[in-house]
């Protein structure tokens, strides 16, 4: 059935199986968007702006973190001068298998997407780890999964993006059209153009099952041959690389996990109870997982950063709830310990050297990746470290973070702190990893802390298309600049 907007009914999940994607947007969705722009308007003139949301994944706390005080739609009272209440676009709009597509509003969380459309047997080409990272997040902010060697980045996937920007319009960005430039640039923009409000997505058909197979190597060298190996052929050792991710533990212990859709299993593994997804990888070569608990296999434990909070230990697992074993119960624990110094008045009553927190994902050519190990072994030797290999889906190039079409890089992500040598100033490991990862010729993702000079971060994430941007888009400067916001944390 078709309601005046042009949409079919919402079937009982409430998504709306069979519309065009694309297609009119729904009377409340108008009505949600038309408040925003007028709240947008009441702000004074040199206020700052915020998107008041519930969750976050953002590794840059500042002082009493905004975050942590908002007060998003749905709860009592109004939210805080110069914070957006967004809670009207955090959901799917429609789903279409017919085209596979879907319309989604731009703060839904990745969980309530892929549920969405795992529904209807599909999902997004890219679905990042966490489950409250949103959809407006990742791509304003990039994301990264497994499917990225075949899939790209989940920006690559985006057809279409409403966005509210800096001057208060609300335009609609294709690659096609007179917004093309602002689809482009708002990959790594952060914010700081406009926020997306509504998304339309390609979808892909899913099996129920993944099947897993864990591939040991004992240098770096070898390991980086495979993934490059994997990107040519599409599988290792005869089993197809749907999705490959891979966890160093040390130099001479690394794996990599290539995940093949499957529509048997002949067992299936829960890593949501007493096992824990990161150590399953060094046990038995294959595994089986559904769809879903593969999509989330990393969140249960926030990859292997649950540890400090004793989750890991199996008496302390069995006692916290199920439903808290989620990377954003633990990310609002820190935020609390950052907000509170709680660690820090610890270590320094110890006596104990400063910590730098040290929570990066940096993308390195595939050639140099096995360099990259070894630098980051000697000089910070935190561990584990995911590996995660990408490659861009098209020829097309995003300005604000240039990667090279074709050419195969693998992501690392680290994430946690290490002690500073007696005098060293914050940024000592940080700054060293910036340089090594420009040295050989790698990016690095925004969302946590940097450390550039301001000329060089403008070299390396393309300053002058950055400016023309914020000129058409937000010219009296009304959000925070990329710079502002990425280094010096406003
Ligand atoms: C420990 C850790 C591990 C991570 N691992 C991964 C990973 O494996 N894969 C991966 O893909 N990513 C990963 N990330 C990065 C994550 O994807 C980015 O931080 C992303 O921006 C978070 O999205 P969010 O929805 O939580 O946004 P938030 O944290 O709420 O906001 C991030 C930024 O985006 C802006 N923003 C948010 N929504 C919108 C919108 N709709 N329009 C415009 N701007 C918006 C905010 O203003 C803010 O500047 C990781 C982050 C951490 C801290």
């Amino acid at each position: 059935m078709t309601d005046v907007t042009g949409m079919t009914e919402p079937d009982a999940h409430g998504t709306r199986p069979g519309a065009a994607a694309s297609a009119a947007r729904p009377a409340d969705y108008l009505a949600a968007v038309a408040a925003l722009q007028r709240a947008y308007a009441a702000i004074p003139p040199g206020s700052p702006v915020r998107l008041a949301k519930r969750t976050s994944n953002l590794f840059r706390f500042r002082e009493a973190a905004p975050s942590a005080r908002l007060r998003p739609g749905g709860t009592t009272g109004p939210n805080p001068p110069g914070q957006l209440d967004v809670s009207a676009f955090d959901h799917v709009l429609c789903v279409d298998p017919g085209s596979r597509t879907a319309l989604v509003g731009g703060m839904t969380t990745y969980e309530d997407l892929a549920d969405a459309t795992l529904r209807h047997g599909l999902m997004p080409l890219v679905v990042p780890q966490l489950k409250t990272i949103t959809l407006g997040g990742a791509v304003t902010g990039l994301g990264i999964e497994s499917s990225s060697l075949r899939s790209g980045m989940p920006h690559e996937s985006v057809t279409e993006m409403e966005i509210l920007t800096g001057d208060g319009r609300v335009v609609r960005a294709s690659d096609a059209n007179e917004h093309a430039a602002l689809y482009r640039g708002f990959p790594n923009s952060y914010g700081t153009l406009g926020y997306a409000l509504a998304l339309t997505i390609e979808l892909e058909p899913v099996s129920p099952f993944v099947h897993l197979r864990h591939f040991r190597f004992d240098r770096p060298e070898a390991c980086m041959e495979a993934v490059a190996q994997i990107a040519r052929d599409g599988s290792l050792g005869g089993h197809r690389a749907d999705f490959v991710d891979g966890t160093a533990f040390s130099l001479d212990e690394m794996y990599l996990t290539l995940g093949a859709f499957s529509d048997v299993a002949p067992w299936l593994s829960d890593y949501t109870r007493e096992r824990i997804y990161y150590q399953s990888i060094r046990g038995p070569k294959e595994d089986f997982l559904t769809i879903r608990d593969y999509l989330w296999r990393w969140d249960t434990d926030w990859f292997w950063c649950s540890r400090p909070f004793g989750v890991q230990n199996p008496v302390i697992r069995r006692a916290w709830p199920r439903r808290y074993r989620r990377s954003d119960t633990y990310r609002k624990l820190v935020a609390f310990d950052r907000r509170h110094h709680l660690s820090a008045a610890v270590n320094a009553r110890r006596g104990r050297p400063a910590n730098e927190d040290v929570i990066q994902d940096v993308e390195i050519p595939v050639g140099r990746g096995a360099e990259f190990l070894r630098f980051f072994a000697d000089r910070v030797g935190m561990s584990p470290v995911w590996m995660c290999p990408l490659r861009l889906r098209g020829e097309r190039t995003w300005p604000l973070y240039p990667l090279r079409p074709g050419q195969v890089y693998v992501n690392f992500g680290f994430w946690g702190t290490v002690a500073r040598p007696a005098g060293a100033a914050d940024g000592y490991y940080n700054r060293q990893i910036e340089d090594e990862v420009t040295a050989l010729g790698g990016r690095k993702g925004l969302y946590s802390t940097s450390f550039y000079p301001e000329s060089e971060f403008w070299a390396l994430y393309n300053g002058s298309e950055y400016a023309a941007l914020k000129r058409d888009y937000d010219p009296e400067g009304r959000l925070a600049g990329l710079y502002e916001k990425c280094v010096r944390g406003k």
